[in-house]
């Protein structure tokens, strides 16, 4: 047994059953056992790969686009370039090489992580080195802020933790994580009345919610409200819906969540929609939820792909097209996975984020 699942245990007979936040917190942000903070899981050898991972166009097309708001942003003296959960540092590294002869745009942007894993700390460290970057483990860190700010976050919110509810006659009950013949099981707590609940729902049927992922996204939009700027997401979600999306990866294949705590990687579908009435709420504009494989599209992945083959080897050709495929693709992450844009007026000048 893992020293995670040890502790998790402990807790449990101490406290009683945990509720699947916590459970997800731990097992991917324990200080010491937490599966971030112990690896790097990235790639053919580790559990799963990323879409920078995947290939430098990704990350050279973001680039761009940002440079193009910046421009838009009437090319800001100084500005705030933010990565969340930047990995390996790879998407920072291929959006800075892209956006090399950009005029103005390096000498303007300060660099900051949003990074609660040393070890991958240590690798973007090593991706980075040669570049300022300034890293925090929590937004708080960030400070005041007086410059338009620009945000990424790639595969970032589904990785913070969520709880689900099931609806119950009685109203909604919490799935937690308890004992059961001594065995790690998911149950059931005791119904309680909760606000804000989805009213159509019936019996058996189950929603997430994701408190960490909303307040990171309240209070990054808010900096974006107050300095000027944009927030862009890329993740795995749905616009409408419901339901248990909370998975567990191990060495690329789907485990049950409860098994080798701390060694899987734990991932919820992020709920786009409660994101965008949020922003809206907050009166900032909104993008259409566009499909990753139509925004890469749309900035020109084909265009890249073939000017970079122009110099490839064939078998490097063959690697190229495969990517474009990866990352495109409907039946792979091309409409898996969304992009949202969320942004503010920078100085009175009005963005117009482009690729939805
Ligand atoms: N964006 C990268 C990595 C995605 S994996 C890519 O596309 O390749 C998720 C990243 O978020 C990792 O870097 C992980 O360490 C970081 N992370 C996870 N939970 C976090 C949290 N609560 N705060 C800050 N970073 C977190």
């Amino acid at each position: 047994m893992s020293p995670l699942e040890s502790l998790i245990r402990k807790q449990i007979e101490e406290a009683g059953p945990m509720s699947l936040s916590t459970y997800m917190d731990l097992c991917l942000s324990h200080p010491k056992y937490g599966y971030y903070m112990t690896r790097d899981p990235f790639g053919e050898k580790g559990d799963f790969t990323t879409a920078p991972e995947i290939s430098q166009m990704f990350g050279e097309l973001i680039g761009v686009w940002l440079a193009d708001l910046w421009e838009q942003a009437g090319s800001p003296e100084k500005c705030i370039l933010l990565e969340c959960g930047p990995g390996r540092g790879t998407l920072m590294a291929d959006i800075l090489r892209s956006t090399q002869k950009v005029e103005g745009f390096h000498d303007s942007i300060d660099i900051r992580f949003i990074e609660t894993s040393p070890v991958l700390a240590g690798i973007q460290k090593q991706t980075l080195s040669g570049y300022e970057v300034t890293w925090h483990t929590t937004l708080e860190e960030l400070g005041e802020i007086d410059y338009p700010v620009f945000v990424v976050a790639n595969e970032f919110y589904d990785a913070l933790p969520v709880k689900q509810f099931e609806r119950v006659s009685e109203g909604w009950a919490e799935r937690c994580v308890g004992l059961n013949d001594n065995q790690l099981s998911l149950g059931l707590s005791q119904p309680s009345q909760y606000p804000d609940m989805p009213a159509a729902l019936s019996n058996g049927q189950t929603v997430e919610v994701g408190l960490v992922r909303q307040q990171v996204f309240e209070d990054l939009c808010g900096i974006i409200e107050a300095n000027g700027g944009v927030q862009l997401i890329i993740d795995y979600g749905y616009r409408t819906g419901h339901g248990d999306t909370l998975q567990a990866v191990h060495k690329h294949r789907k485990v049950p969540i409860l098994e080798k705590p701390g060694e899987c990687d734990l991932t919820a579908h992020v709920d786009f929609q409660k994101l965008i009435e949020t922003a809206l709420d907050k009166d900032m504009q909104v993008s259409p939820l566009q499909f990753q494989g139509q925004f890469l599209r749309s900035l020109g992945i084909e265009l890249r792909a073939a000017m970079l083959k122009k110099k490839a080897t064939a078998e490097q050709r063959e690697d190229i097209d495969m990517a474009v495929k990866r990352l495109c693709d409907e039946t792979e992450m091309g409409q898996l996975f969304k992009v949202l844009c969320v942004y503010s007026r920078v100085d009175g000048k009005e963005l117009q984020p482009v690729g939805f």
